[in-house]
């Protein structure tokens, strides 16, 4: 997980922009008189969003895309708005879709924190809540394996997720992702989950329901099997060397190394700090994975 700016992009500019890129006069007109009941969509989202409360945000059911959601503009017609005149190669408002797509640092995504941006995602997914189909505040930049396989579902108080524009800063200092390695014939590594006590309850329930949507202790796992290879080798080394008495410092020196590049709650940091203060796996268990 990955803490990102706010879009210095306003609701108003990009809708312009977008409803711009629209051929049919009729069509335009009717978006343009909603302008202003969509640029108040981003003060109310903002304060939702800001309180942890954006489940309160009215949604709707999926499909029926000539239903009105705002005016006379259609739920089929906002999403084609961002699909058309947003995202679409070419389109005036392509641009803020690139800079938004380009936003995280690194080309990180923040909601797994180790995958490659490829997409825009909505938070609030715009086949249940289309008048926010180009809300700046609501698109996120996301790798492909977290943005498809968030569910297009309705954000309730018991199933909503982190969102990388409004939570809280401790999310992001305190430590709360921890790793252990299972001791079978061939050792892997479990990712687990132990939010601080202090933490409001809401808080906590957040960032538990991230890591379920996410998918994210299976995903660590992966990414951190070859990285026990690796720690694995690095024993091998020290041991070869005669430096057996250097081996617990060395993958100090890693652990502290991996929390500095890639943060306290990346897989990396946790893994690595764990195979620092294991020492079954530093005397005996490396060498199963030789
Ligand atoms: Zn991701």
């Amino acid at each position: 997980m990955r803490r990102l700016t706010k879009p210095n992009l306003t609701q108003a500019a990009v809708y312009a922009a977008c409803v711009q890129g629209i051929g049919d006069g009729n069509v335009r007109a009717r978006f343009n008189a909603i302008a202003q009941q969509v640029d108040q969509n981003e003060l109310v989202y903002d304060q939702l969003a800001s309180a942890g409360h954006l489940y309160q945000w009215v949604s709707h059911a999926r499909g029926e895309n000539h239903v009105a959601a705002l005016g006379q503009v259609t739920r089929g017609e906002f999403k084609q708005l961002y699909k058309n005149h947003m995202a679409r190669a070419g389109k005036p408002a392509r641009p803020i879709y690139d800079q938004i797509r380009m936003s995280a640092p690194n080309n990180i995504c923040p909601y797994c924190g180790f995958g490659s941006v490829e997409t825009v995602d909505h938070f609030l997914p715009k086949g249940r809540y289309s008048s926010l189909s180009v809300l700046p505040l609501n698109l996120v930049p996301a790798c492909r394996d977290c943005n498809g396989g968030k569910l297009d579902s309705i954000l309730m108080a018991d199933n909503v997720h982190s969102h990388p524009y409004y939570e809280q800063q401790y999310v992001f200092d305190d430590e709360w992702l921890y790793a252990s390695i299972v001791q079978t014939q061939i050792p892997y590594i479990e990712f687990l989950l132990v939010v601080p006590a202090a933490w409001p309850a809401d808080v906590s329930h957040r960032v538990a329901n991230h890591f379920q949507e996410f998918d994210l202790q299976r995903r660590f796992a992966i990414q951190a099997s070859e990285r026990l290879v690796y720690f694995a080798n690095v024993i091998q080394g020290s041991v070869a060397d005669g430096a057996t008495a250097m081996i617990a410092e060395t993958l100090q020196q890693q652990a502290r190394a991996e929390r500095v590049a890639h943060g306290v709650n990346s897989w990396q940091s946790a893994l690595a700090k764990t195979v620092a203060n294991d020492a079954w796996f530093q005397a005996v268990g490396y060498t199963q994975l030789l």
